[in-house]
Formats: C-alpha cells, sequence, structure tokens
C-alpha cells in the first residue's frame, strides 16, 4: 500500500471527511486532499501527530511509498529527509531535497546540465551499483533515463 492509499484508508475506517481529519493533526483540508492525491506525503512532525491520534506506526502510513527516484535527478528517495519540500511544508513525491524546495526547483538546469552535475559522482554511483562505467557510457545512460522522468520528459 502507498501513503496516499493508507491515509485514505486511514481516514475512511475512522469515518472521517476530509476536514475531520485537518483538524485532527492541524493541517488544511487541502493538505490532506494533497496526500490522498499522491501529490505530498505528511511532514515528519504531521506523520507522528498522525502516529499518535491514529495509534499507527509511521511505517505503516508510509508504506512502499518510499520506492521512489527523484523526477529531476533520478537519485532514490529512500529516506524521508531525502524528499523536496512542498509549498505547504509536506513533503513531495517526486522531487529530492537537492533539487526541490517550497514547491520551487532549486535550479534552472537544462537536463544536459543536470547529467554533467551526476557524473560528478559517477564513482560513487559505480560502487553503489557494483559498475564501472566510463564518463561516456554513463552519460548515454543518463540520456535514456533522465528523459523518462517528469522533469523532462516532455522538453
Ligand atoms: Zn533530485
Amino acid at each position: 500500500m502507498s501513503a496516499k492509499e493508507a491515509l485514505y484508508d486511514l481516514r475512511k475506517t475512522h469515518g472521517l471527511t476530509q476536514d475531520d481529519m485537518a483538524e485532527k493533526v492541524c493541517v488544511t483540508r487541502q493538505a490532506v486532499s494533497r496526500w490522498e492525491n499522491g501529490e505530498t506525503i505528511p511532514n515528519v512532525d504531521t506523520l507522528k501527530t498522525i502516529s499518535k491520534e491514529f495509534n499507527v506506526t509511521i511505517d505503516s502510513i508510509l508504506g512502499q511509498s518510499q520506492e521512489r527516484v527523484c523526477q529531476s535527478c533520478a537519485m532514490p528517495l529512500t529516506k524521508l529527509e531525502e524528499h523536496g519540500t512542498s509549498e505547504d511544508g509536506d513533503l513531495s513525491t517526486e522531487y529530492c531535497s537537492h533539487c526541490y524546495s517550497d514547491g520551487e526547483f532549486t535550479n534552472e538546469r537544462t537536463m544536459d546540465e543536470m547529467i554533467e552535475t551526476n557524473l560528478r559522482f559517477l564513482s560513487e554511483w559505480n560502487k553503489g551499483q557494483s559498475t564501472n562505467y566510463s564518463e561516456d557510457e554513463a552519460r548515454e545512460i543518463l540520456k535514456v533515463h533522465l528523459a523518462t522522468l517528469k522533469r523532462w520528459k516532455d522538453k
């Protein structure tokens, strides 16, 4: 189950409207709606509040939503602190903290510039995946891979 499904289920199980839910965990109704649309996930403070109010673990709320990569730079989003923030202070489900903050990209870049930035981490990348790509090979792979991500797909 993903975070959006878990949060929706939790609300429905308790027979709450989005307004009730928002009031219970001290956020706006729009924030609840964004969670359930999968646009954001609650920030750490809100996750703690939800966990306490509903007597559920934070892991059970987050579910599988962690198995994602940043839709700008392709970094895996494995920890909460790696997620970027939306304008209401919740966490982006799509972008990492380096690429996205307060609802905006932290940098104006082209995809080619992003690829060159990523290539600076080539040795870590090779180590992490037990590969041994040359810079040229990695550049070709990144060109194909980044073009599938949301930020670059329609460019
Ligand atoms: Zn990123």
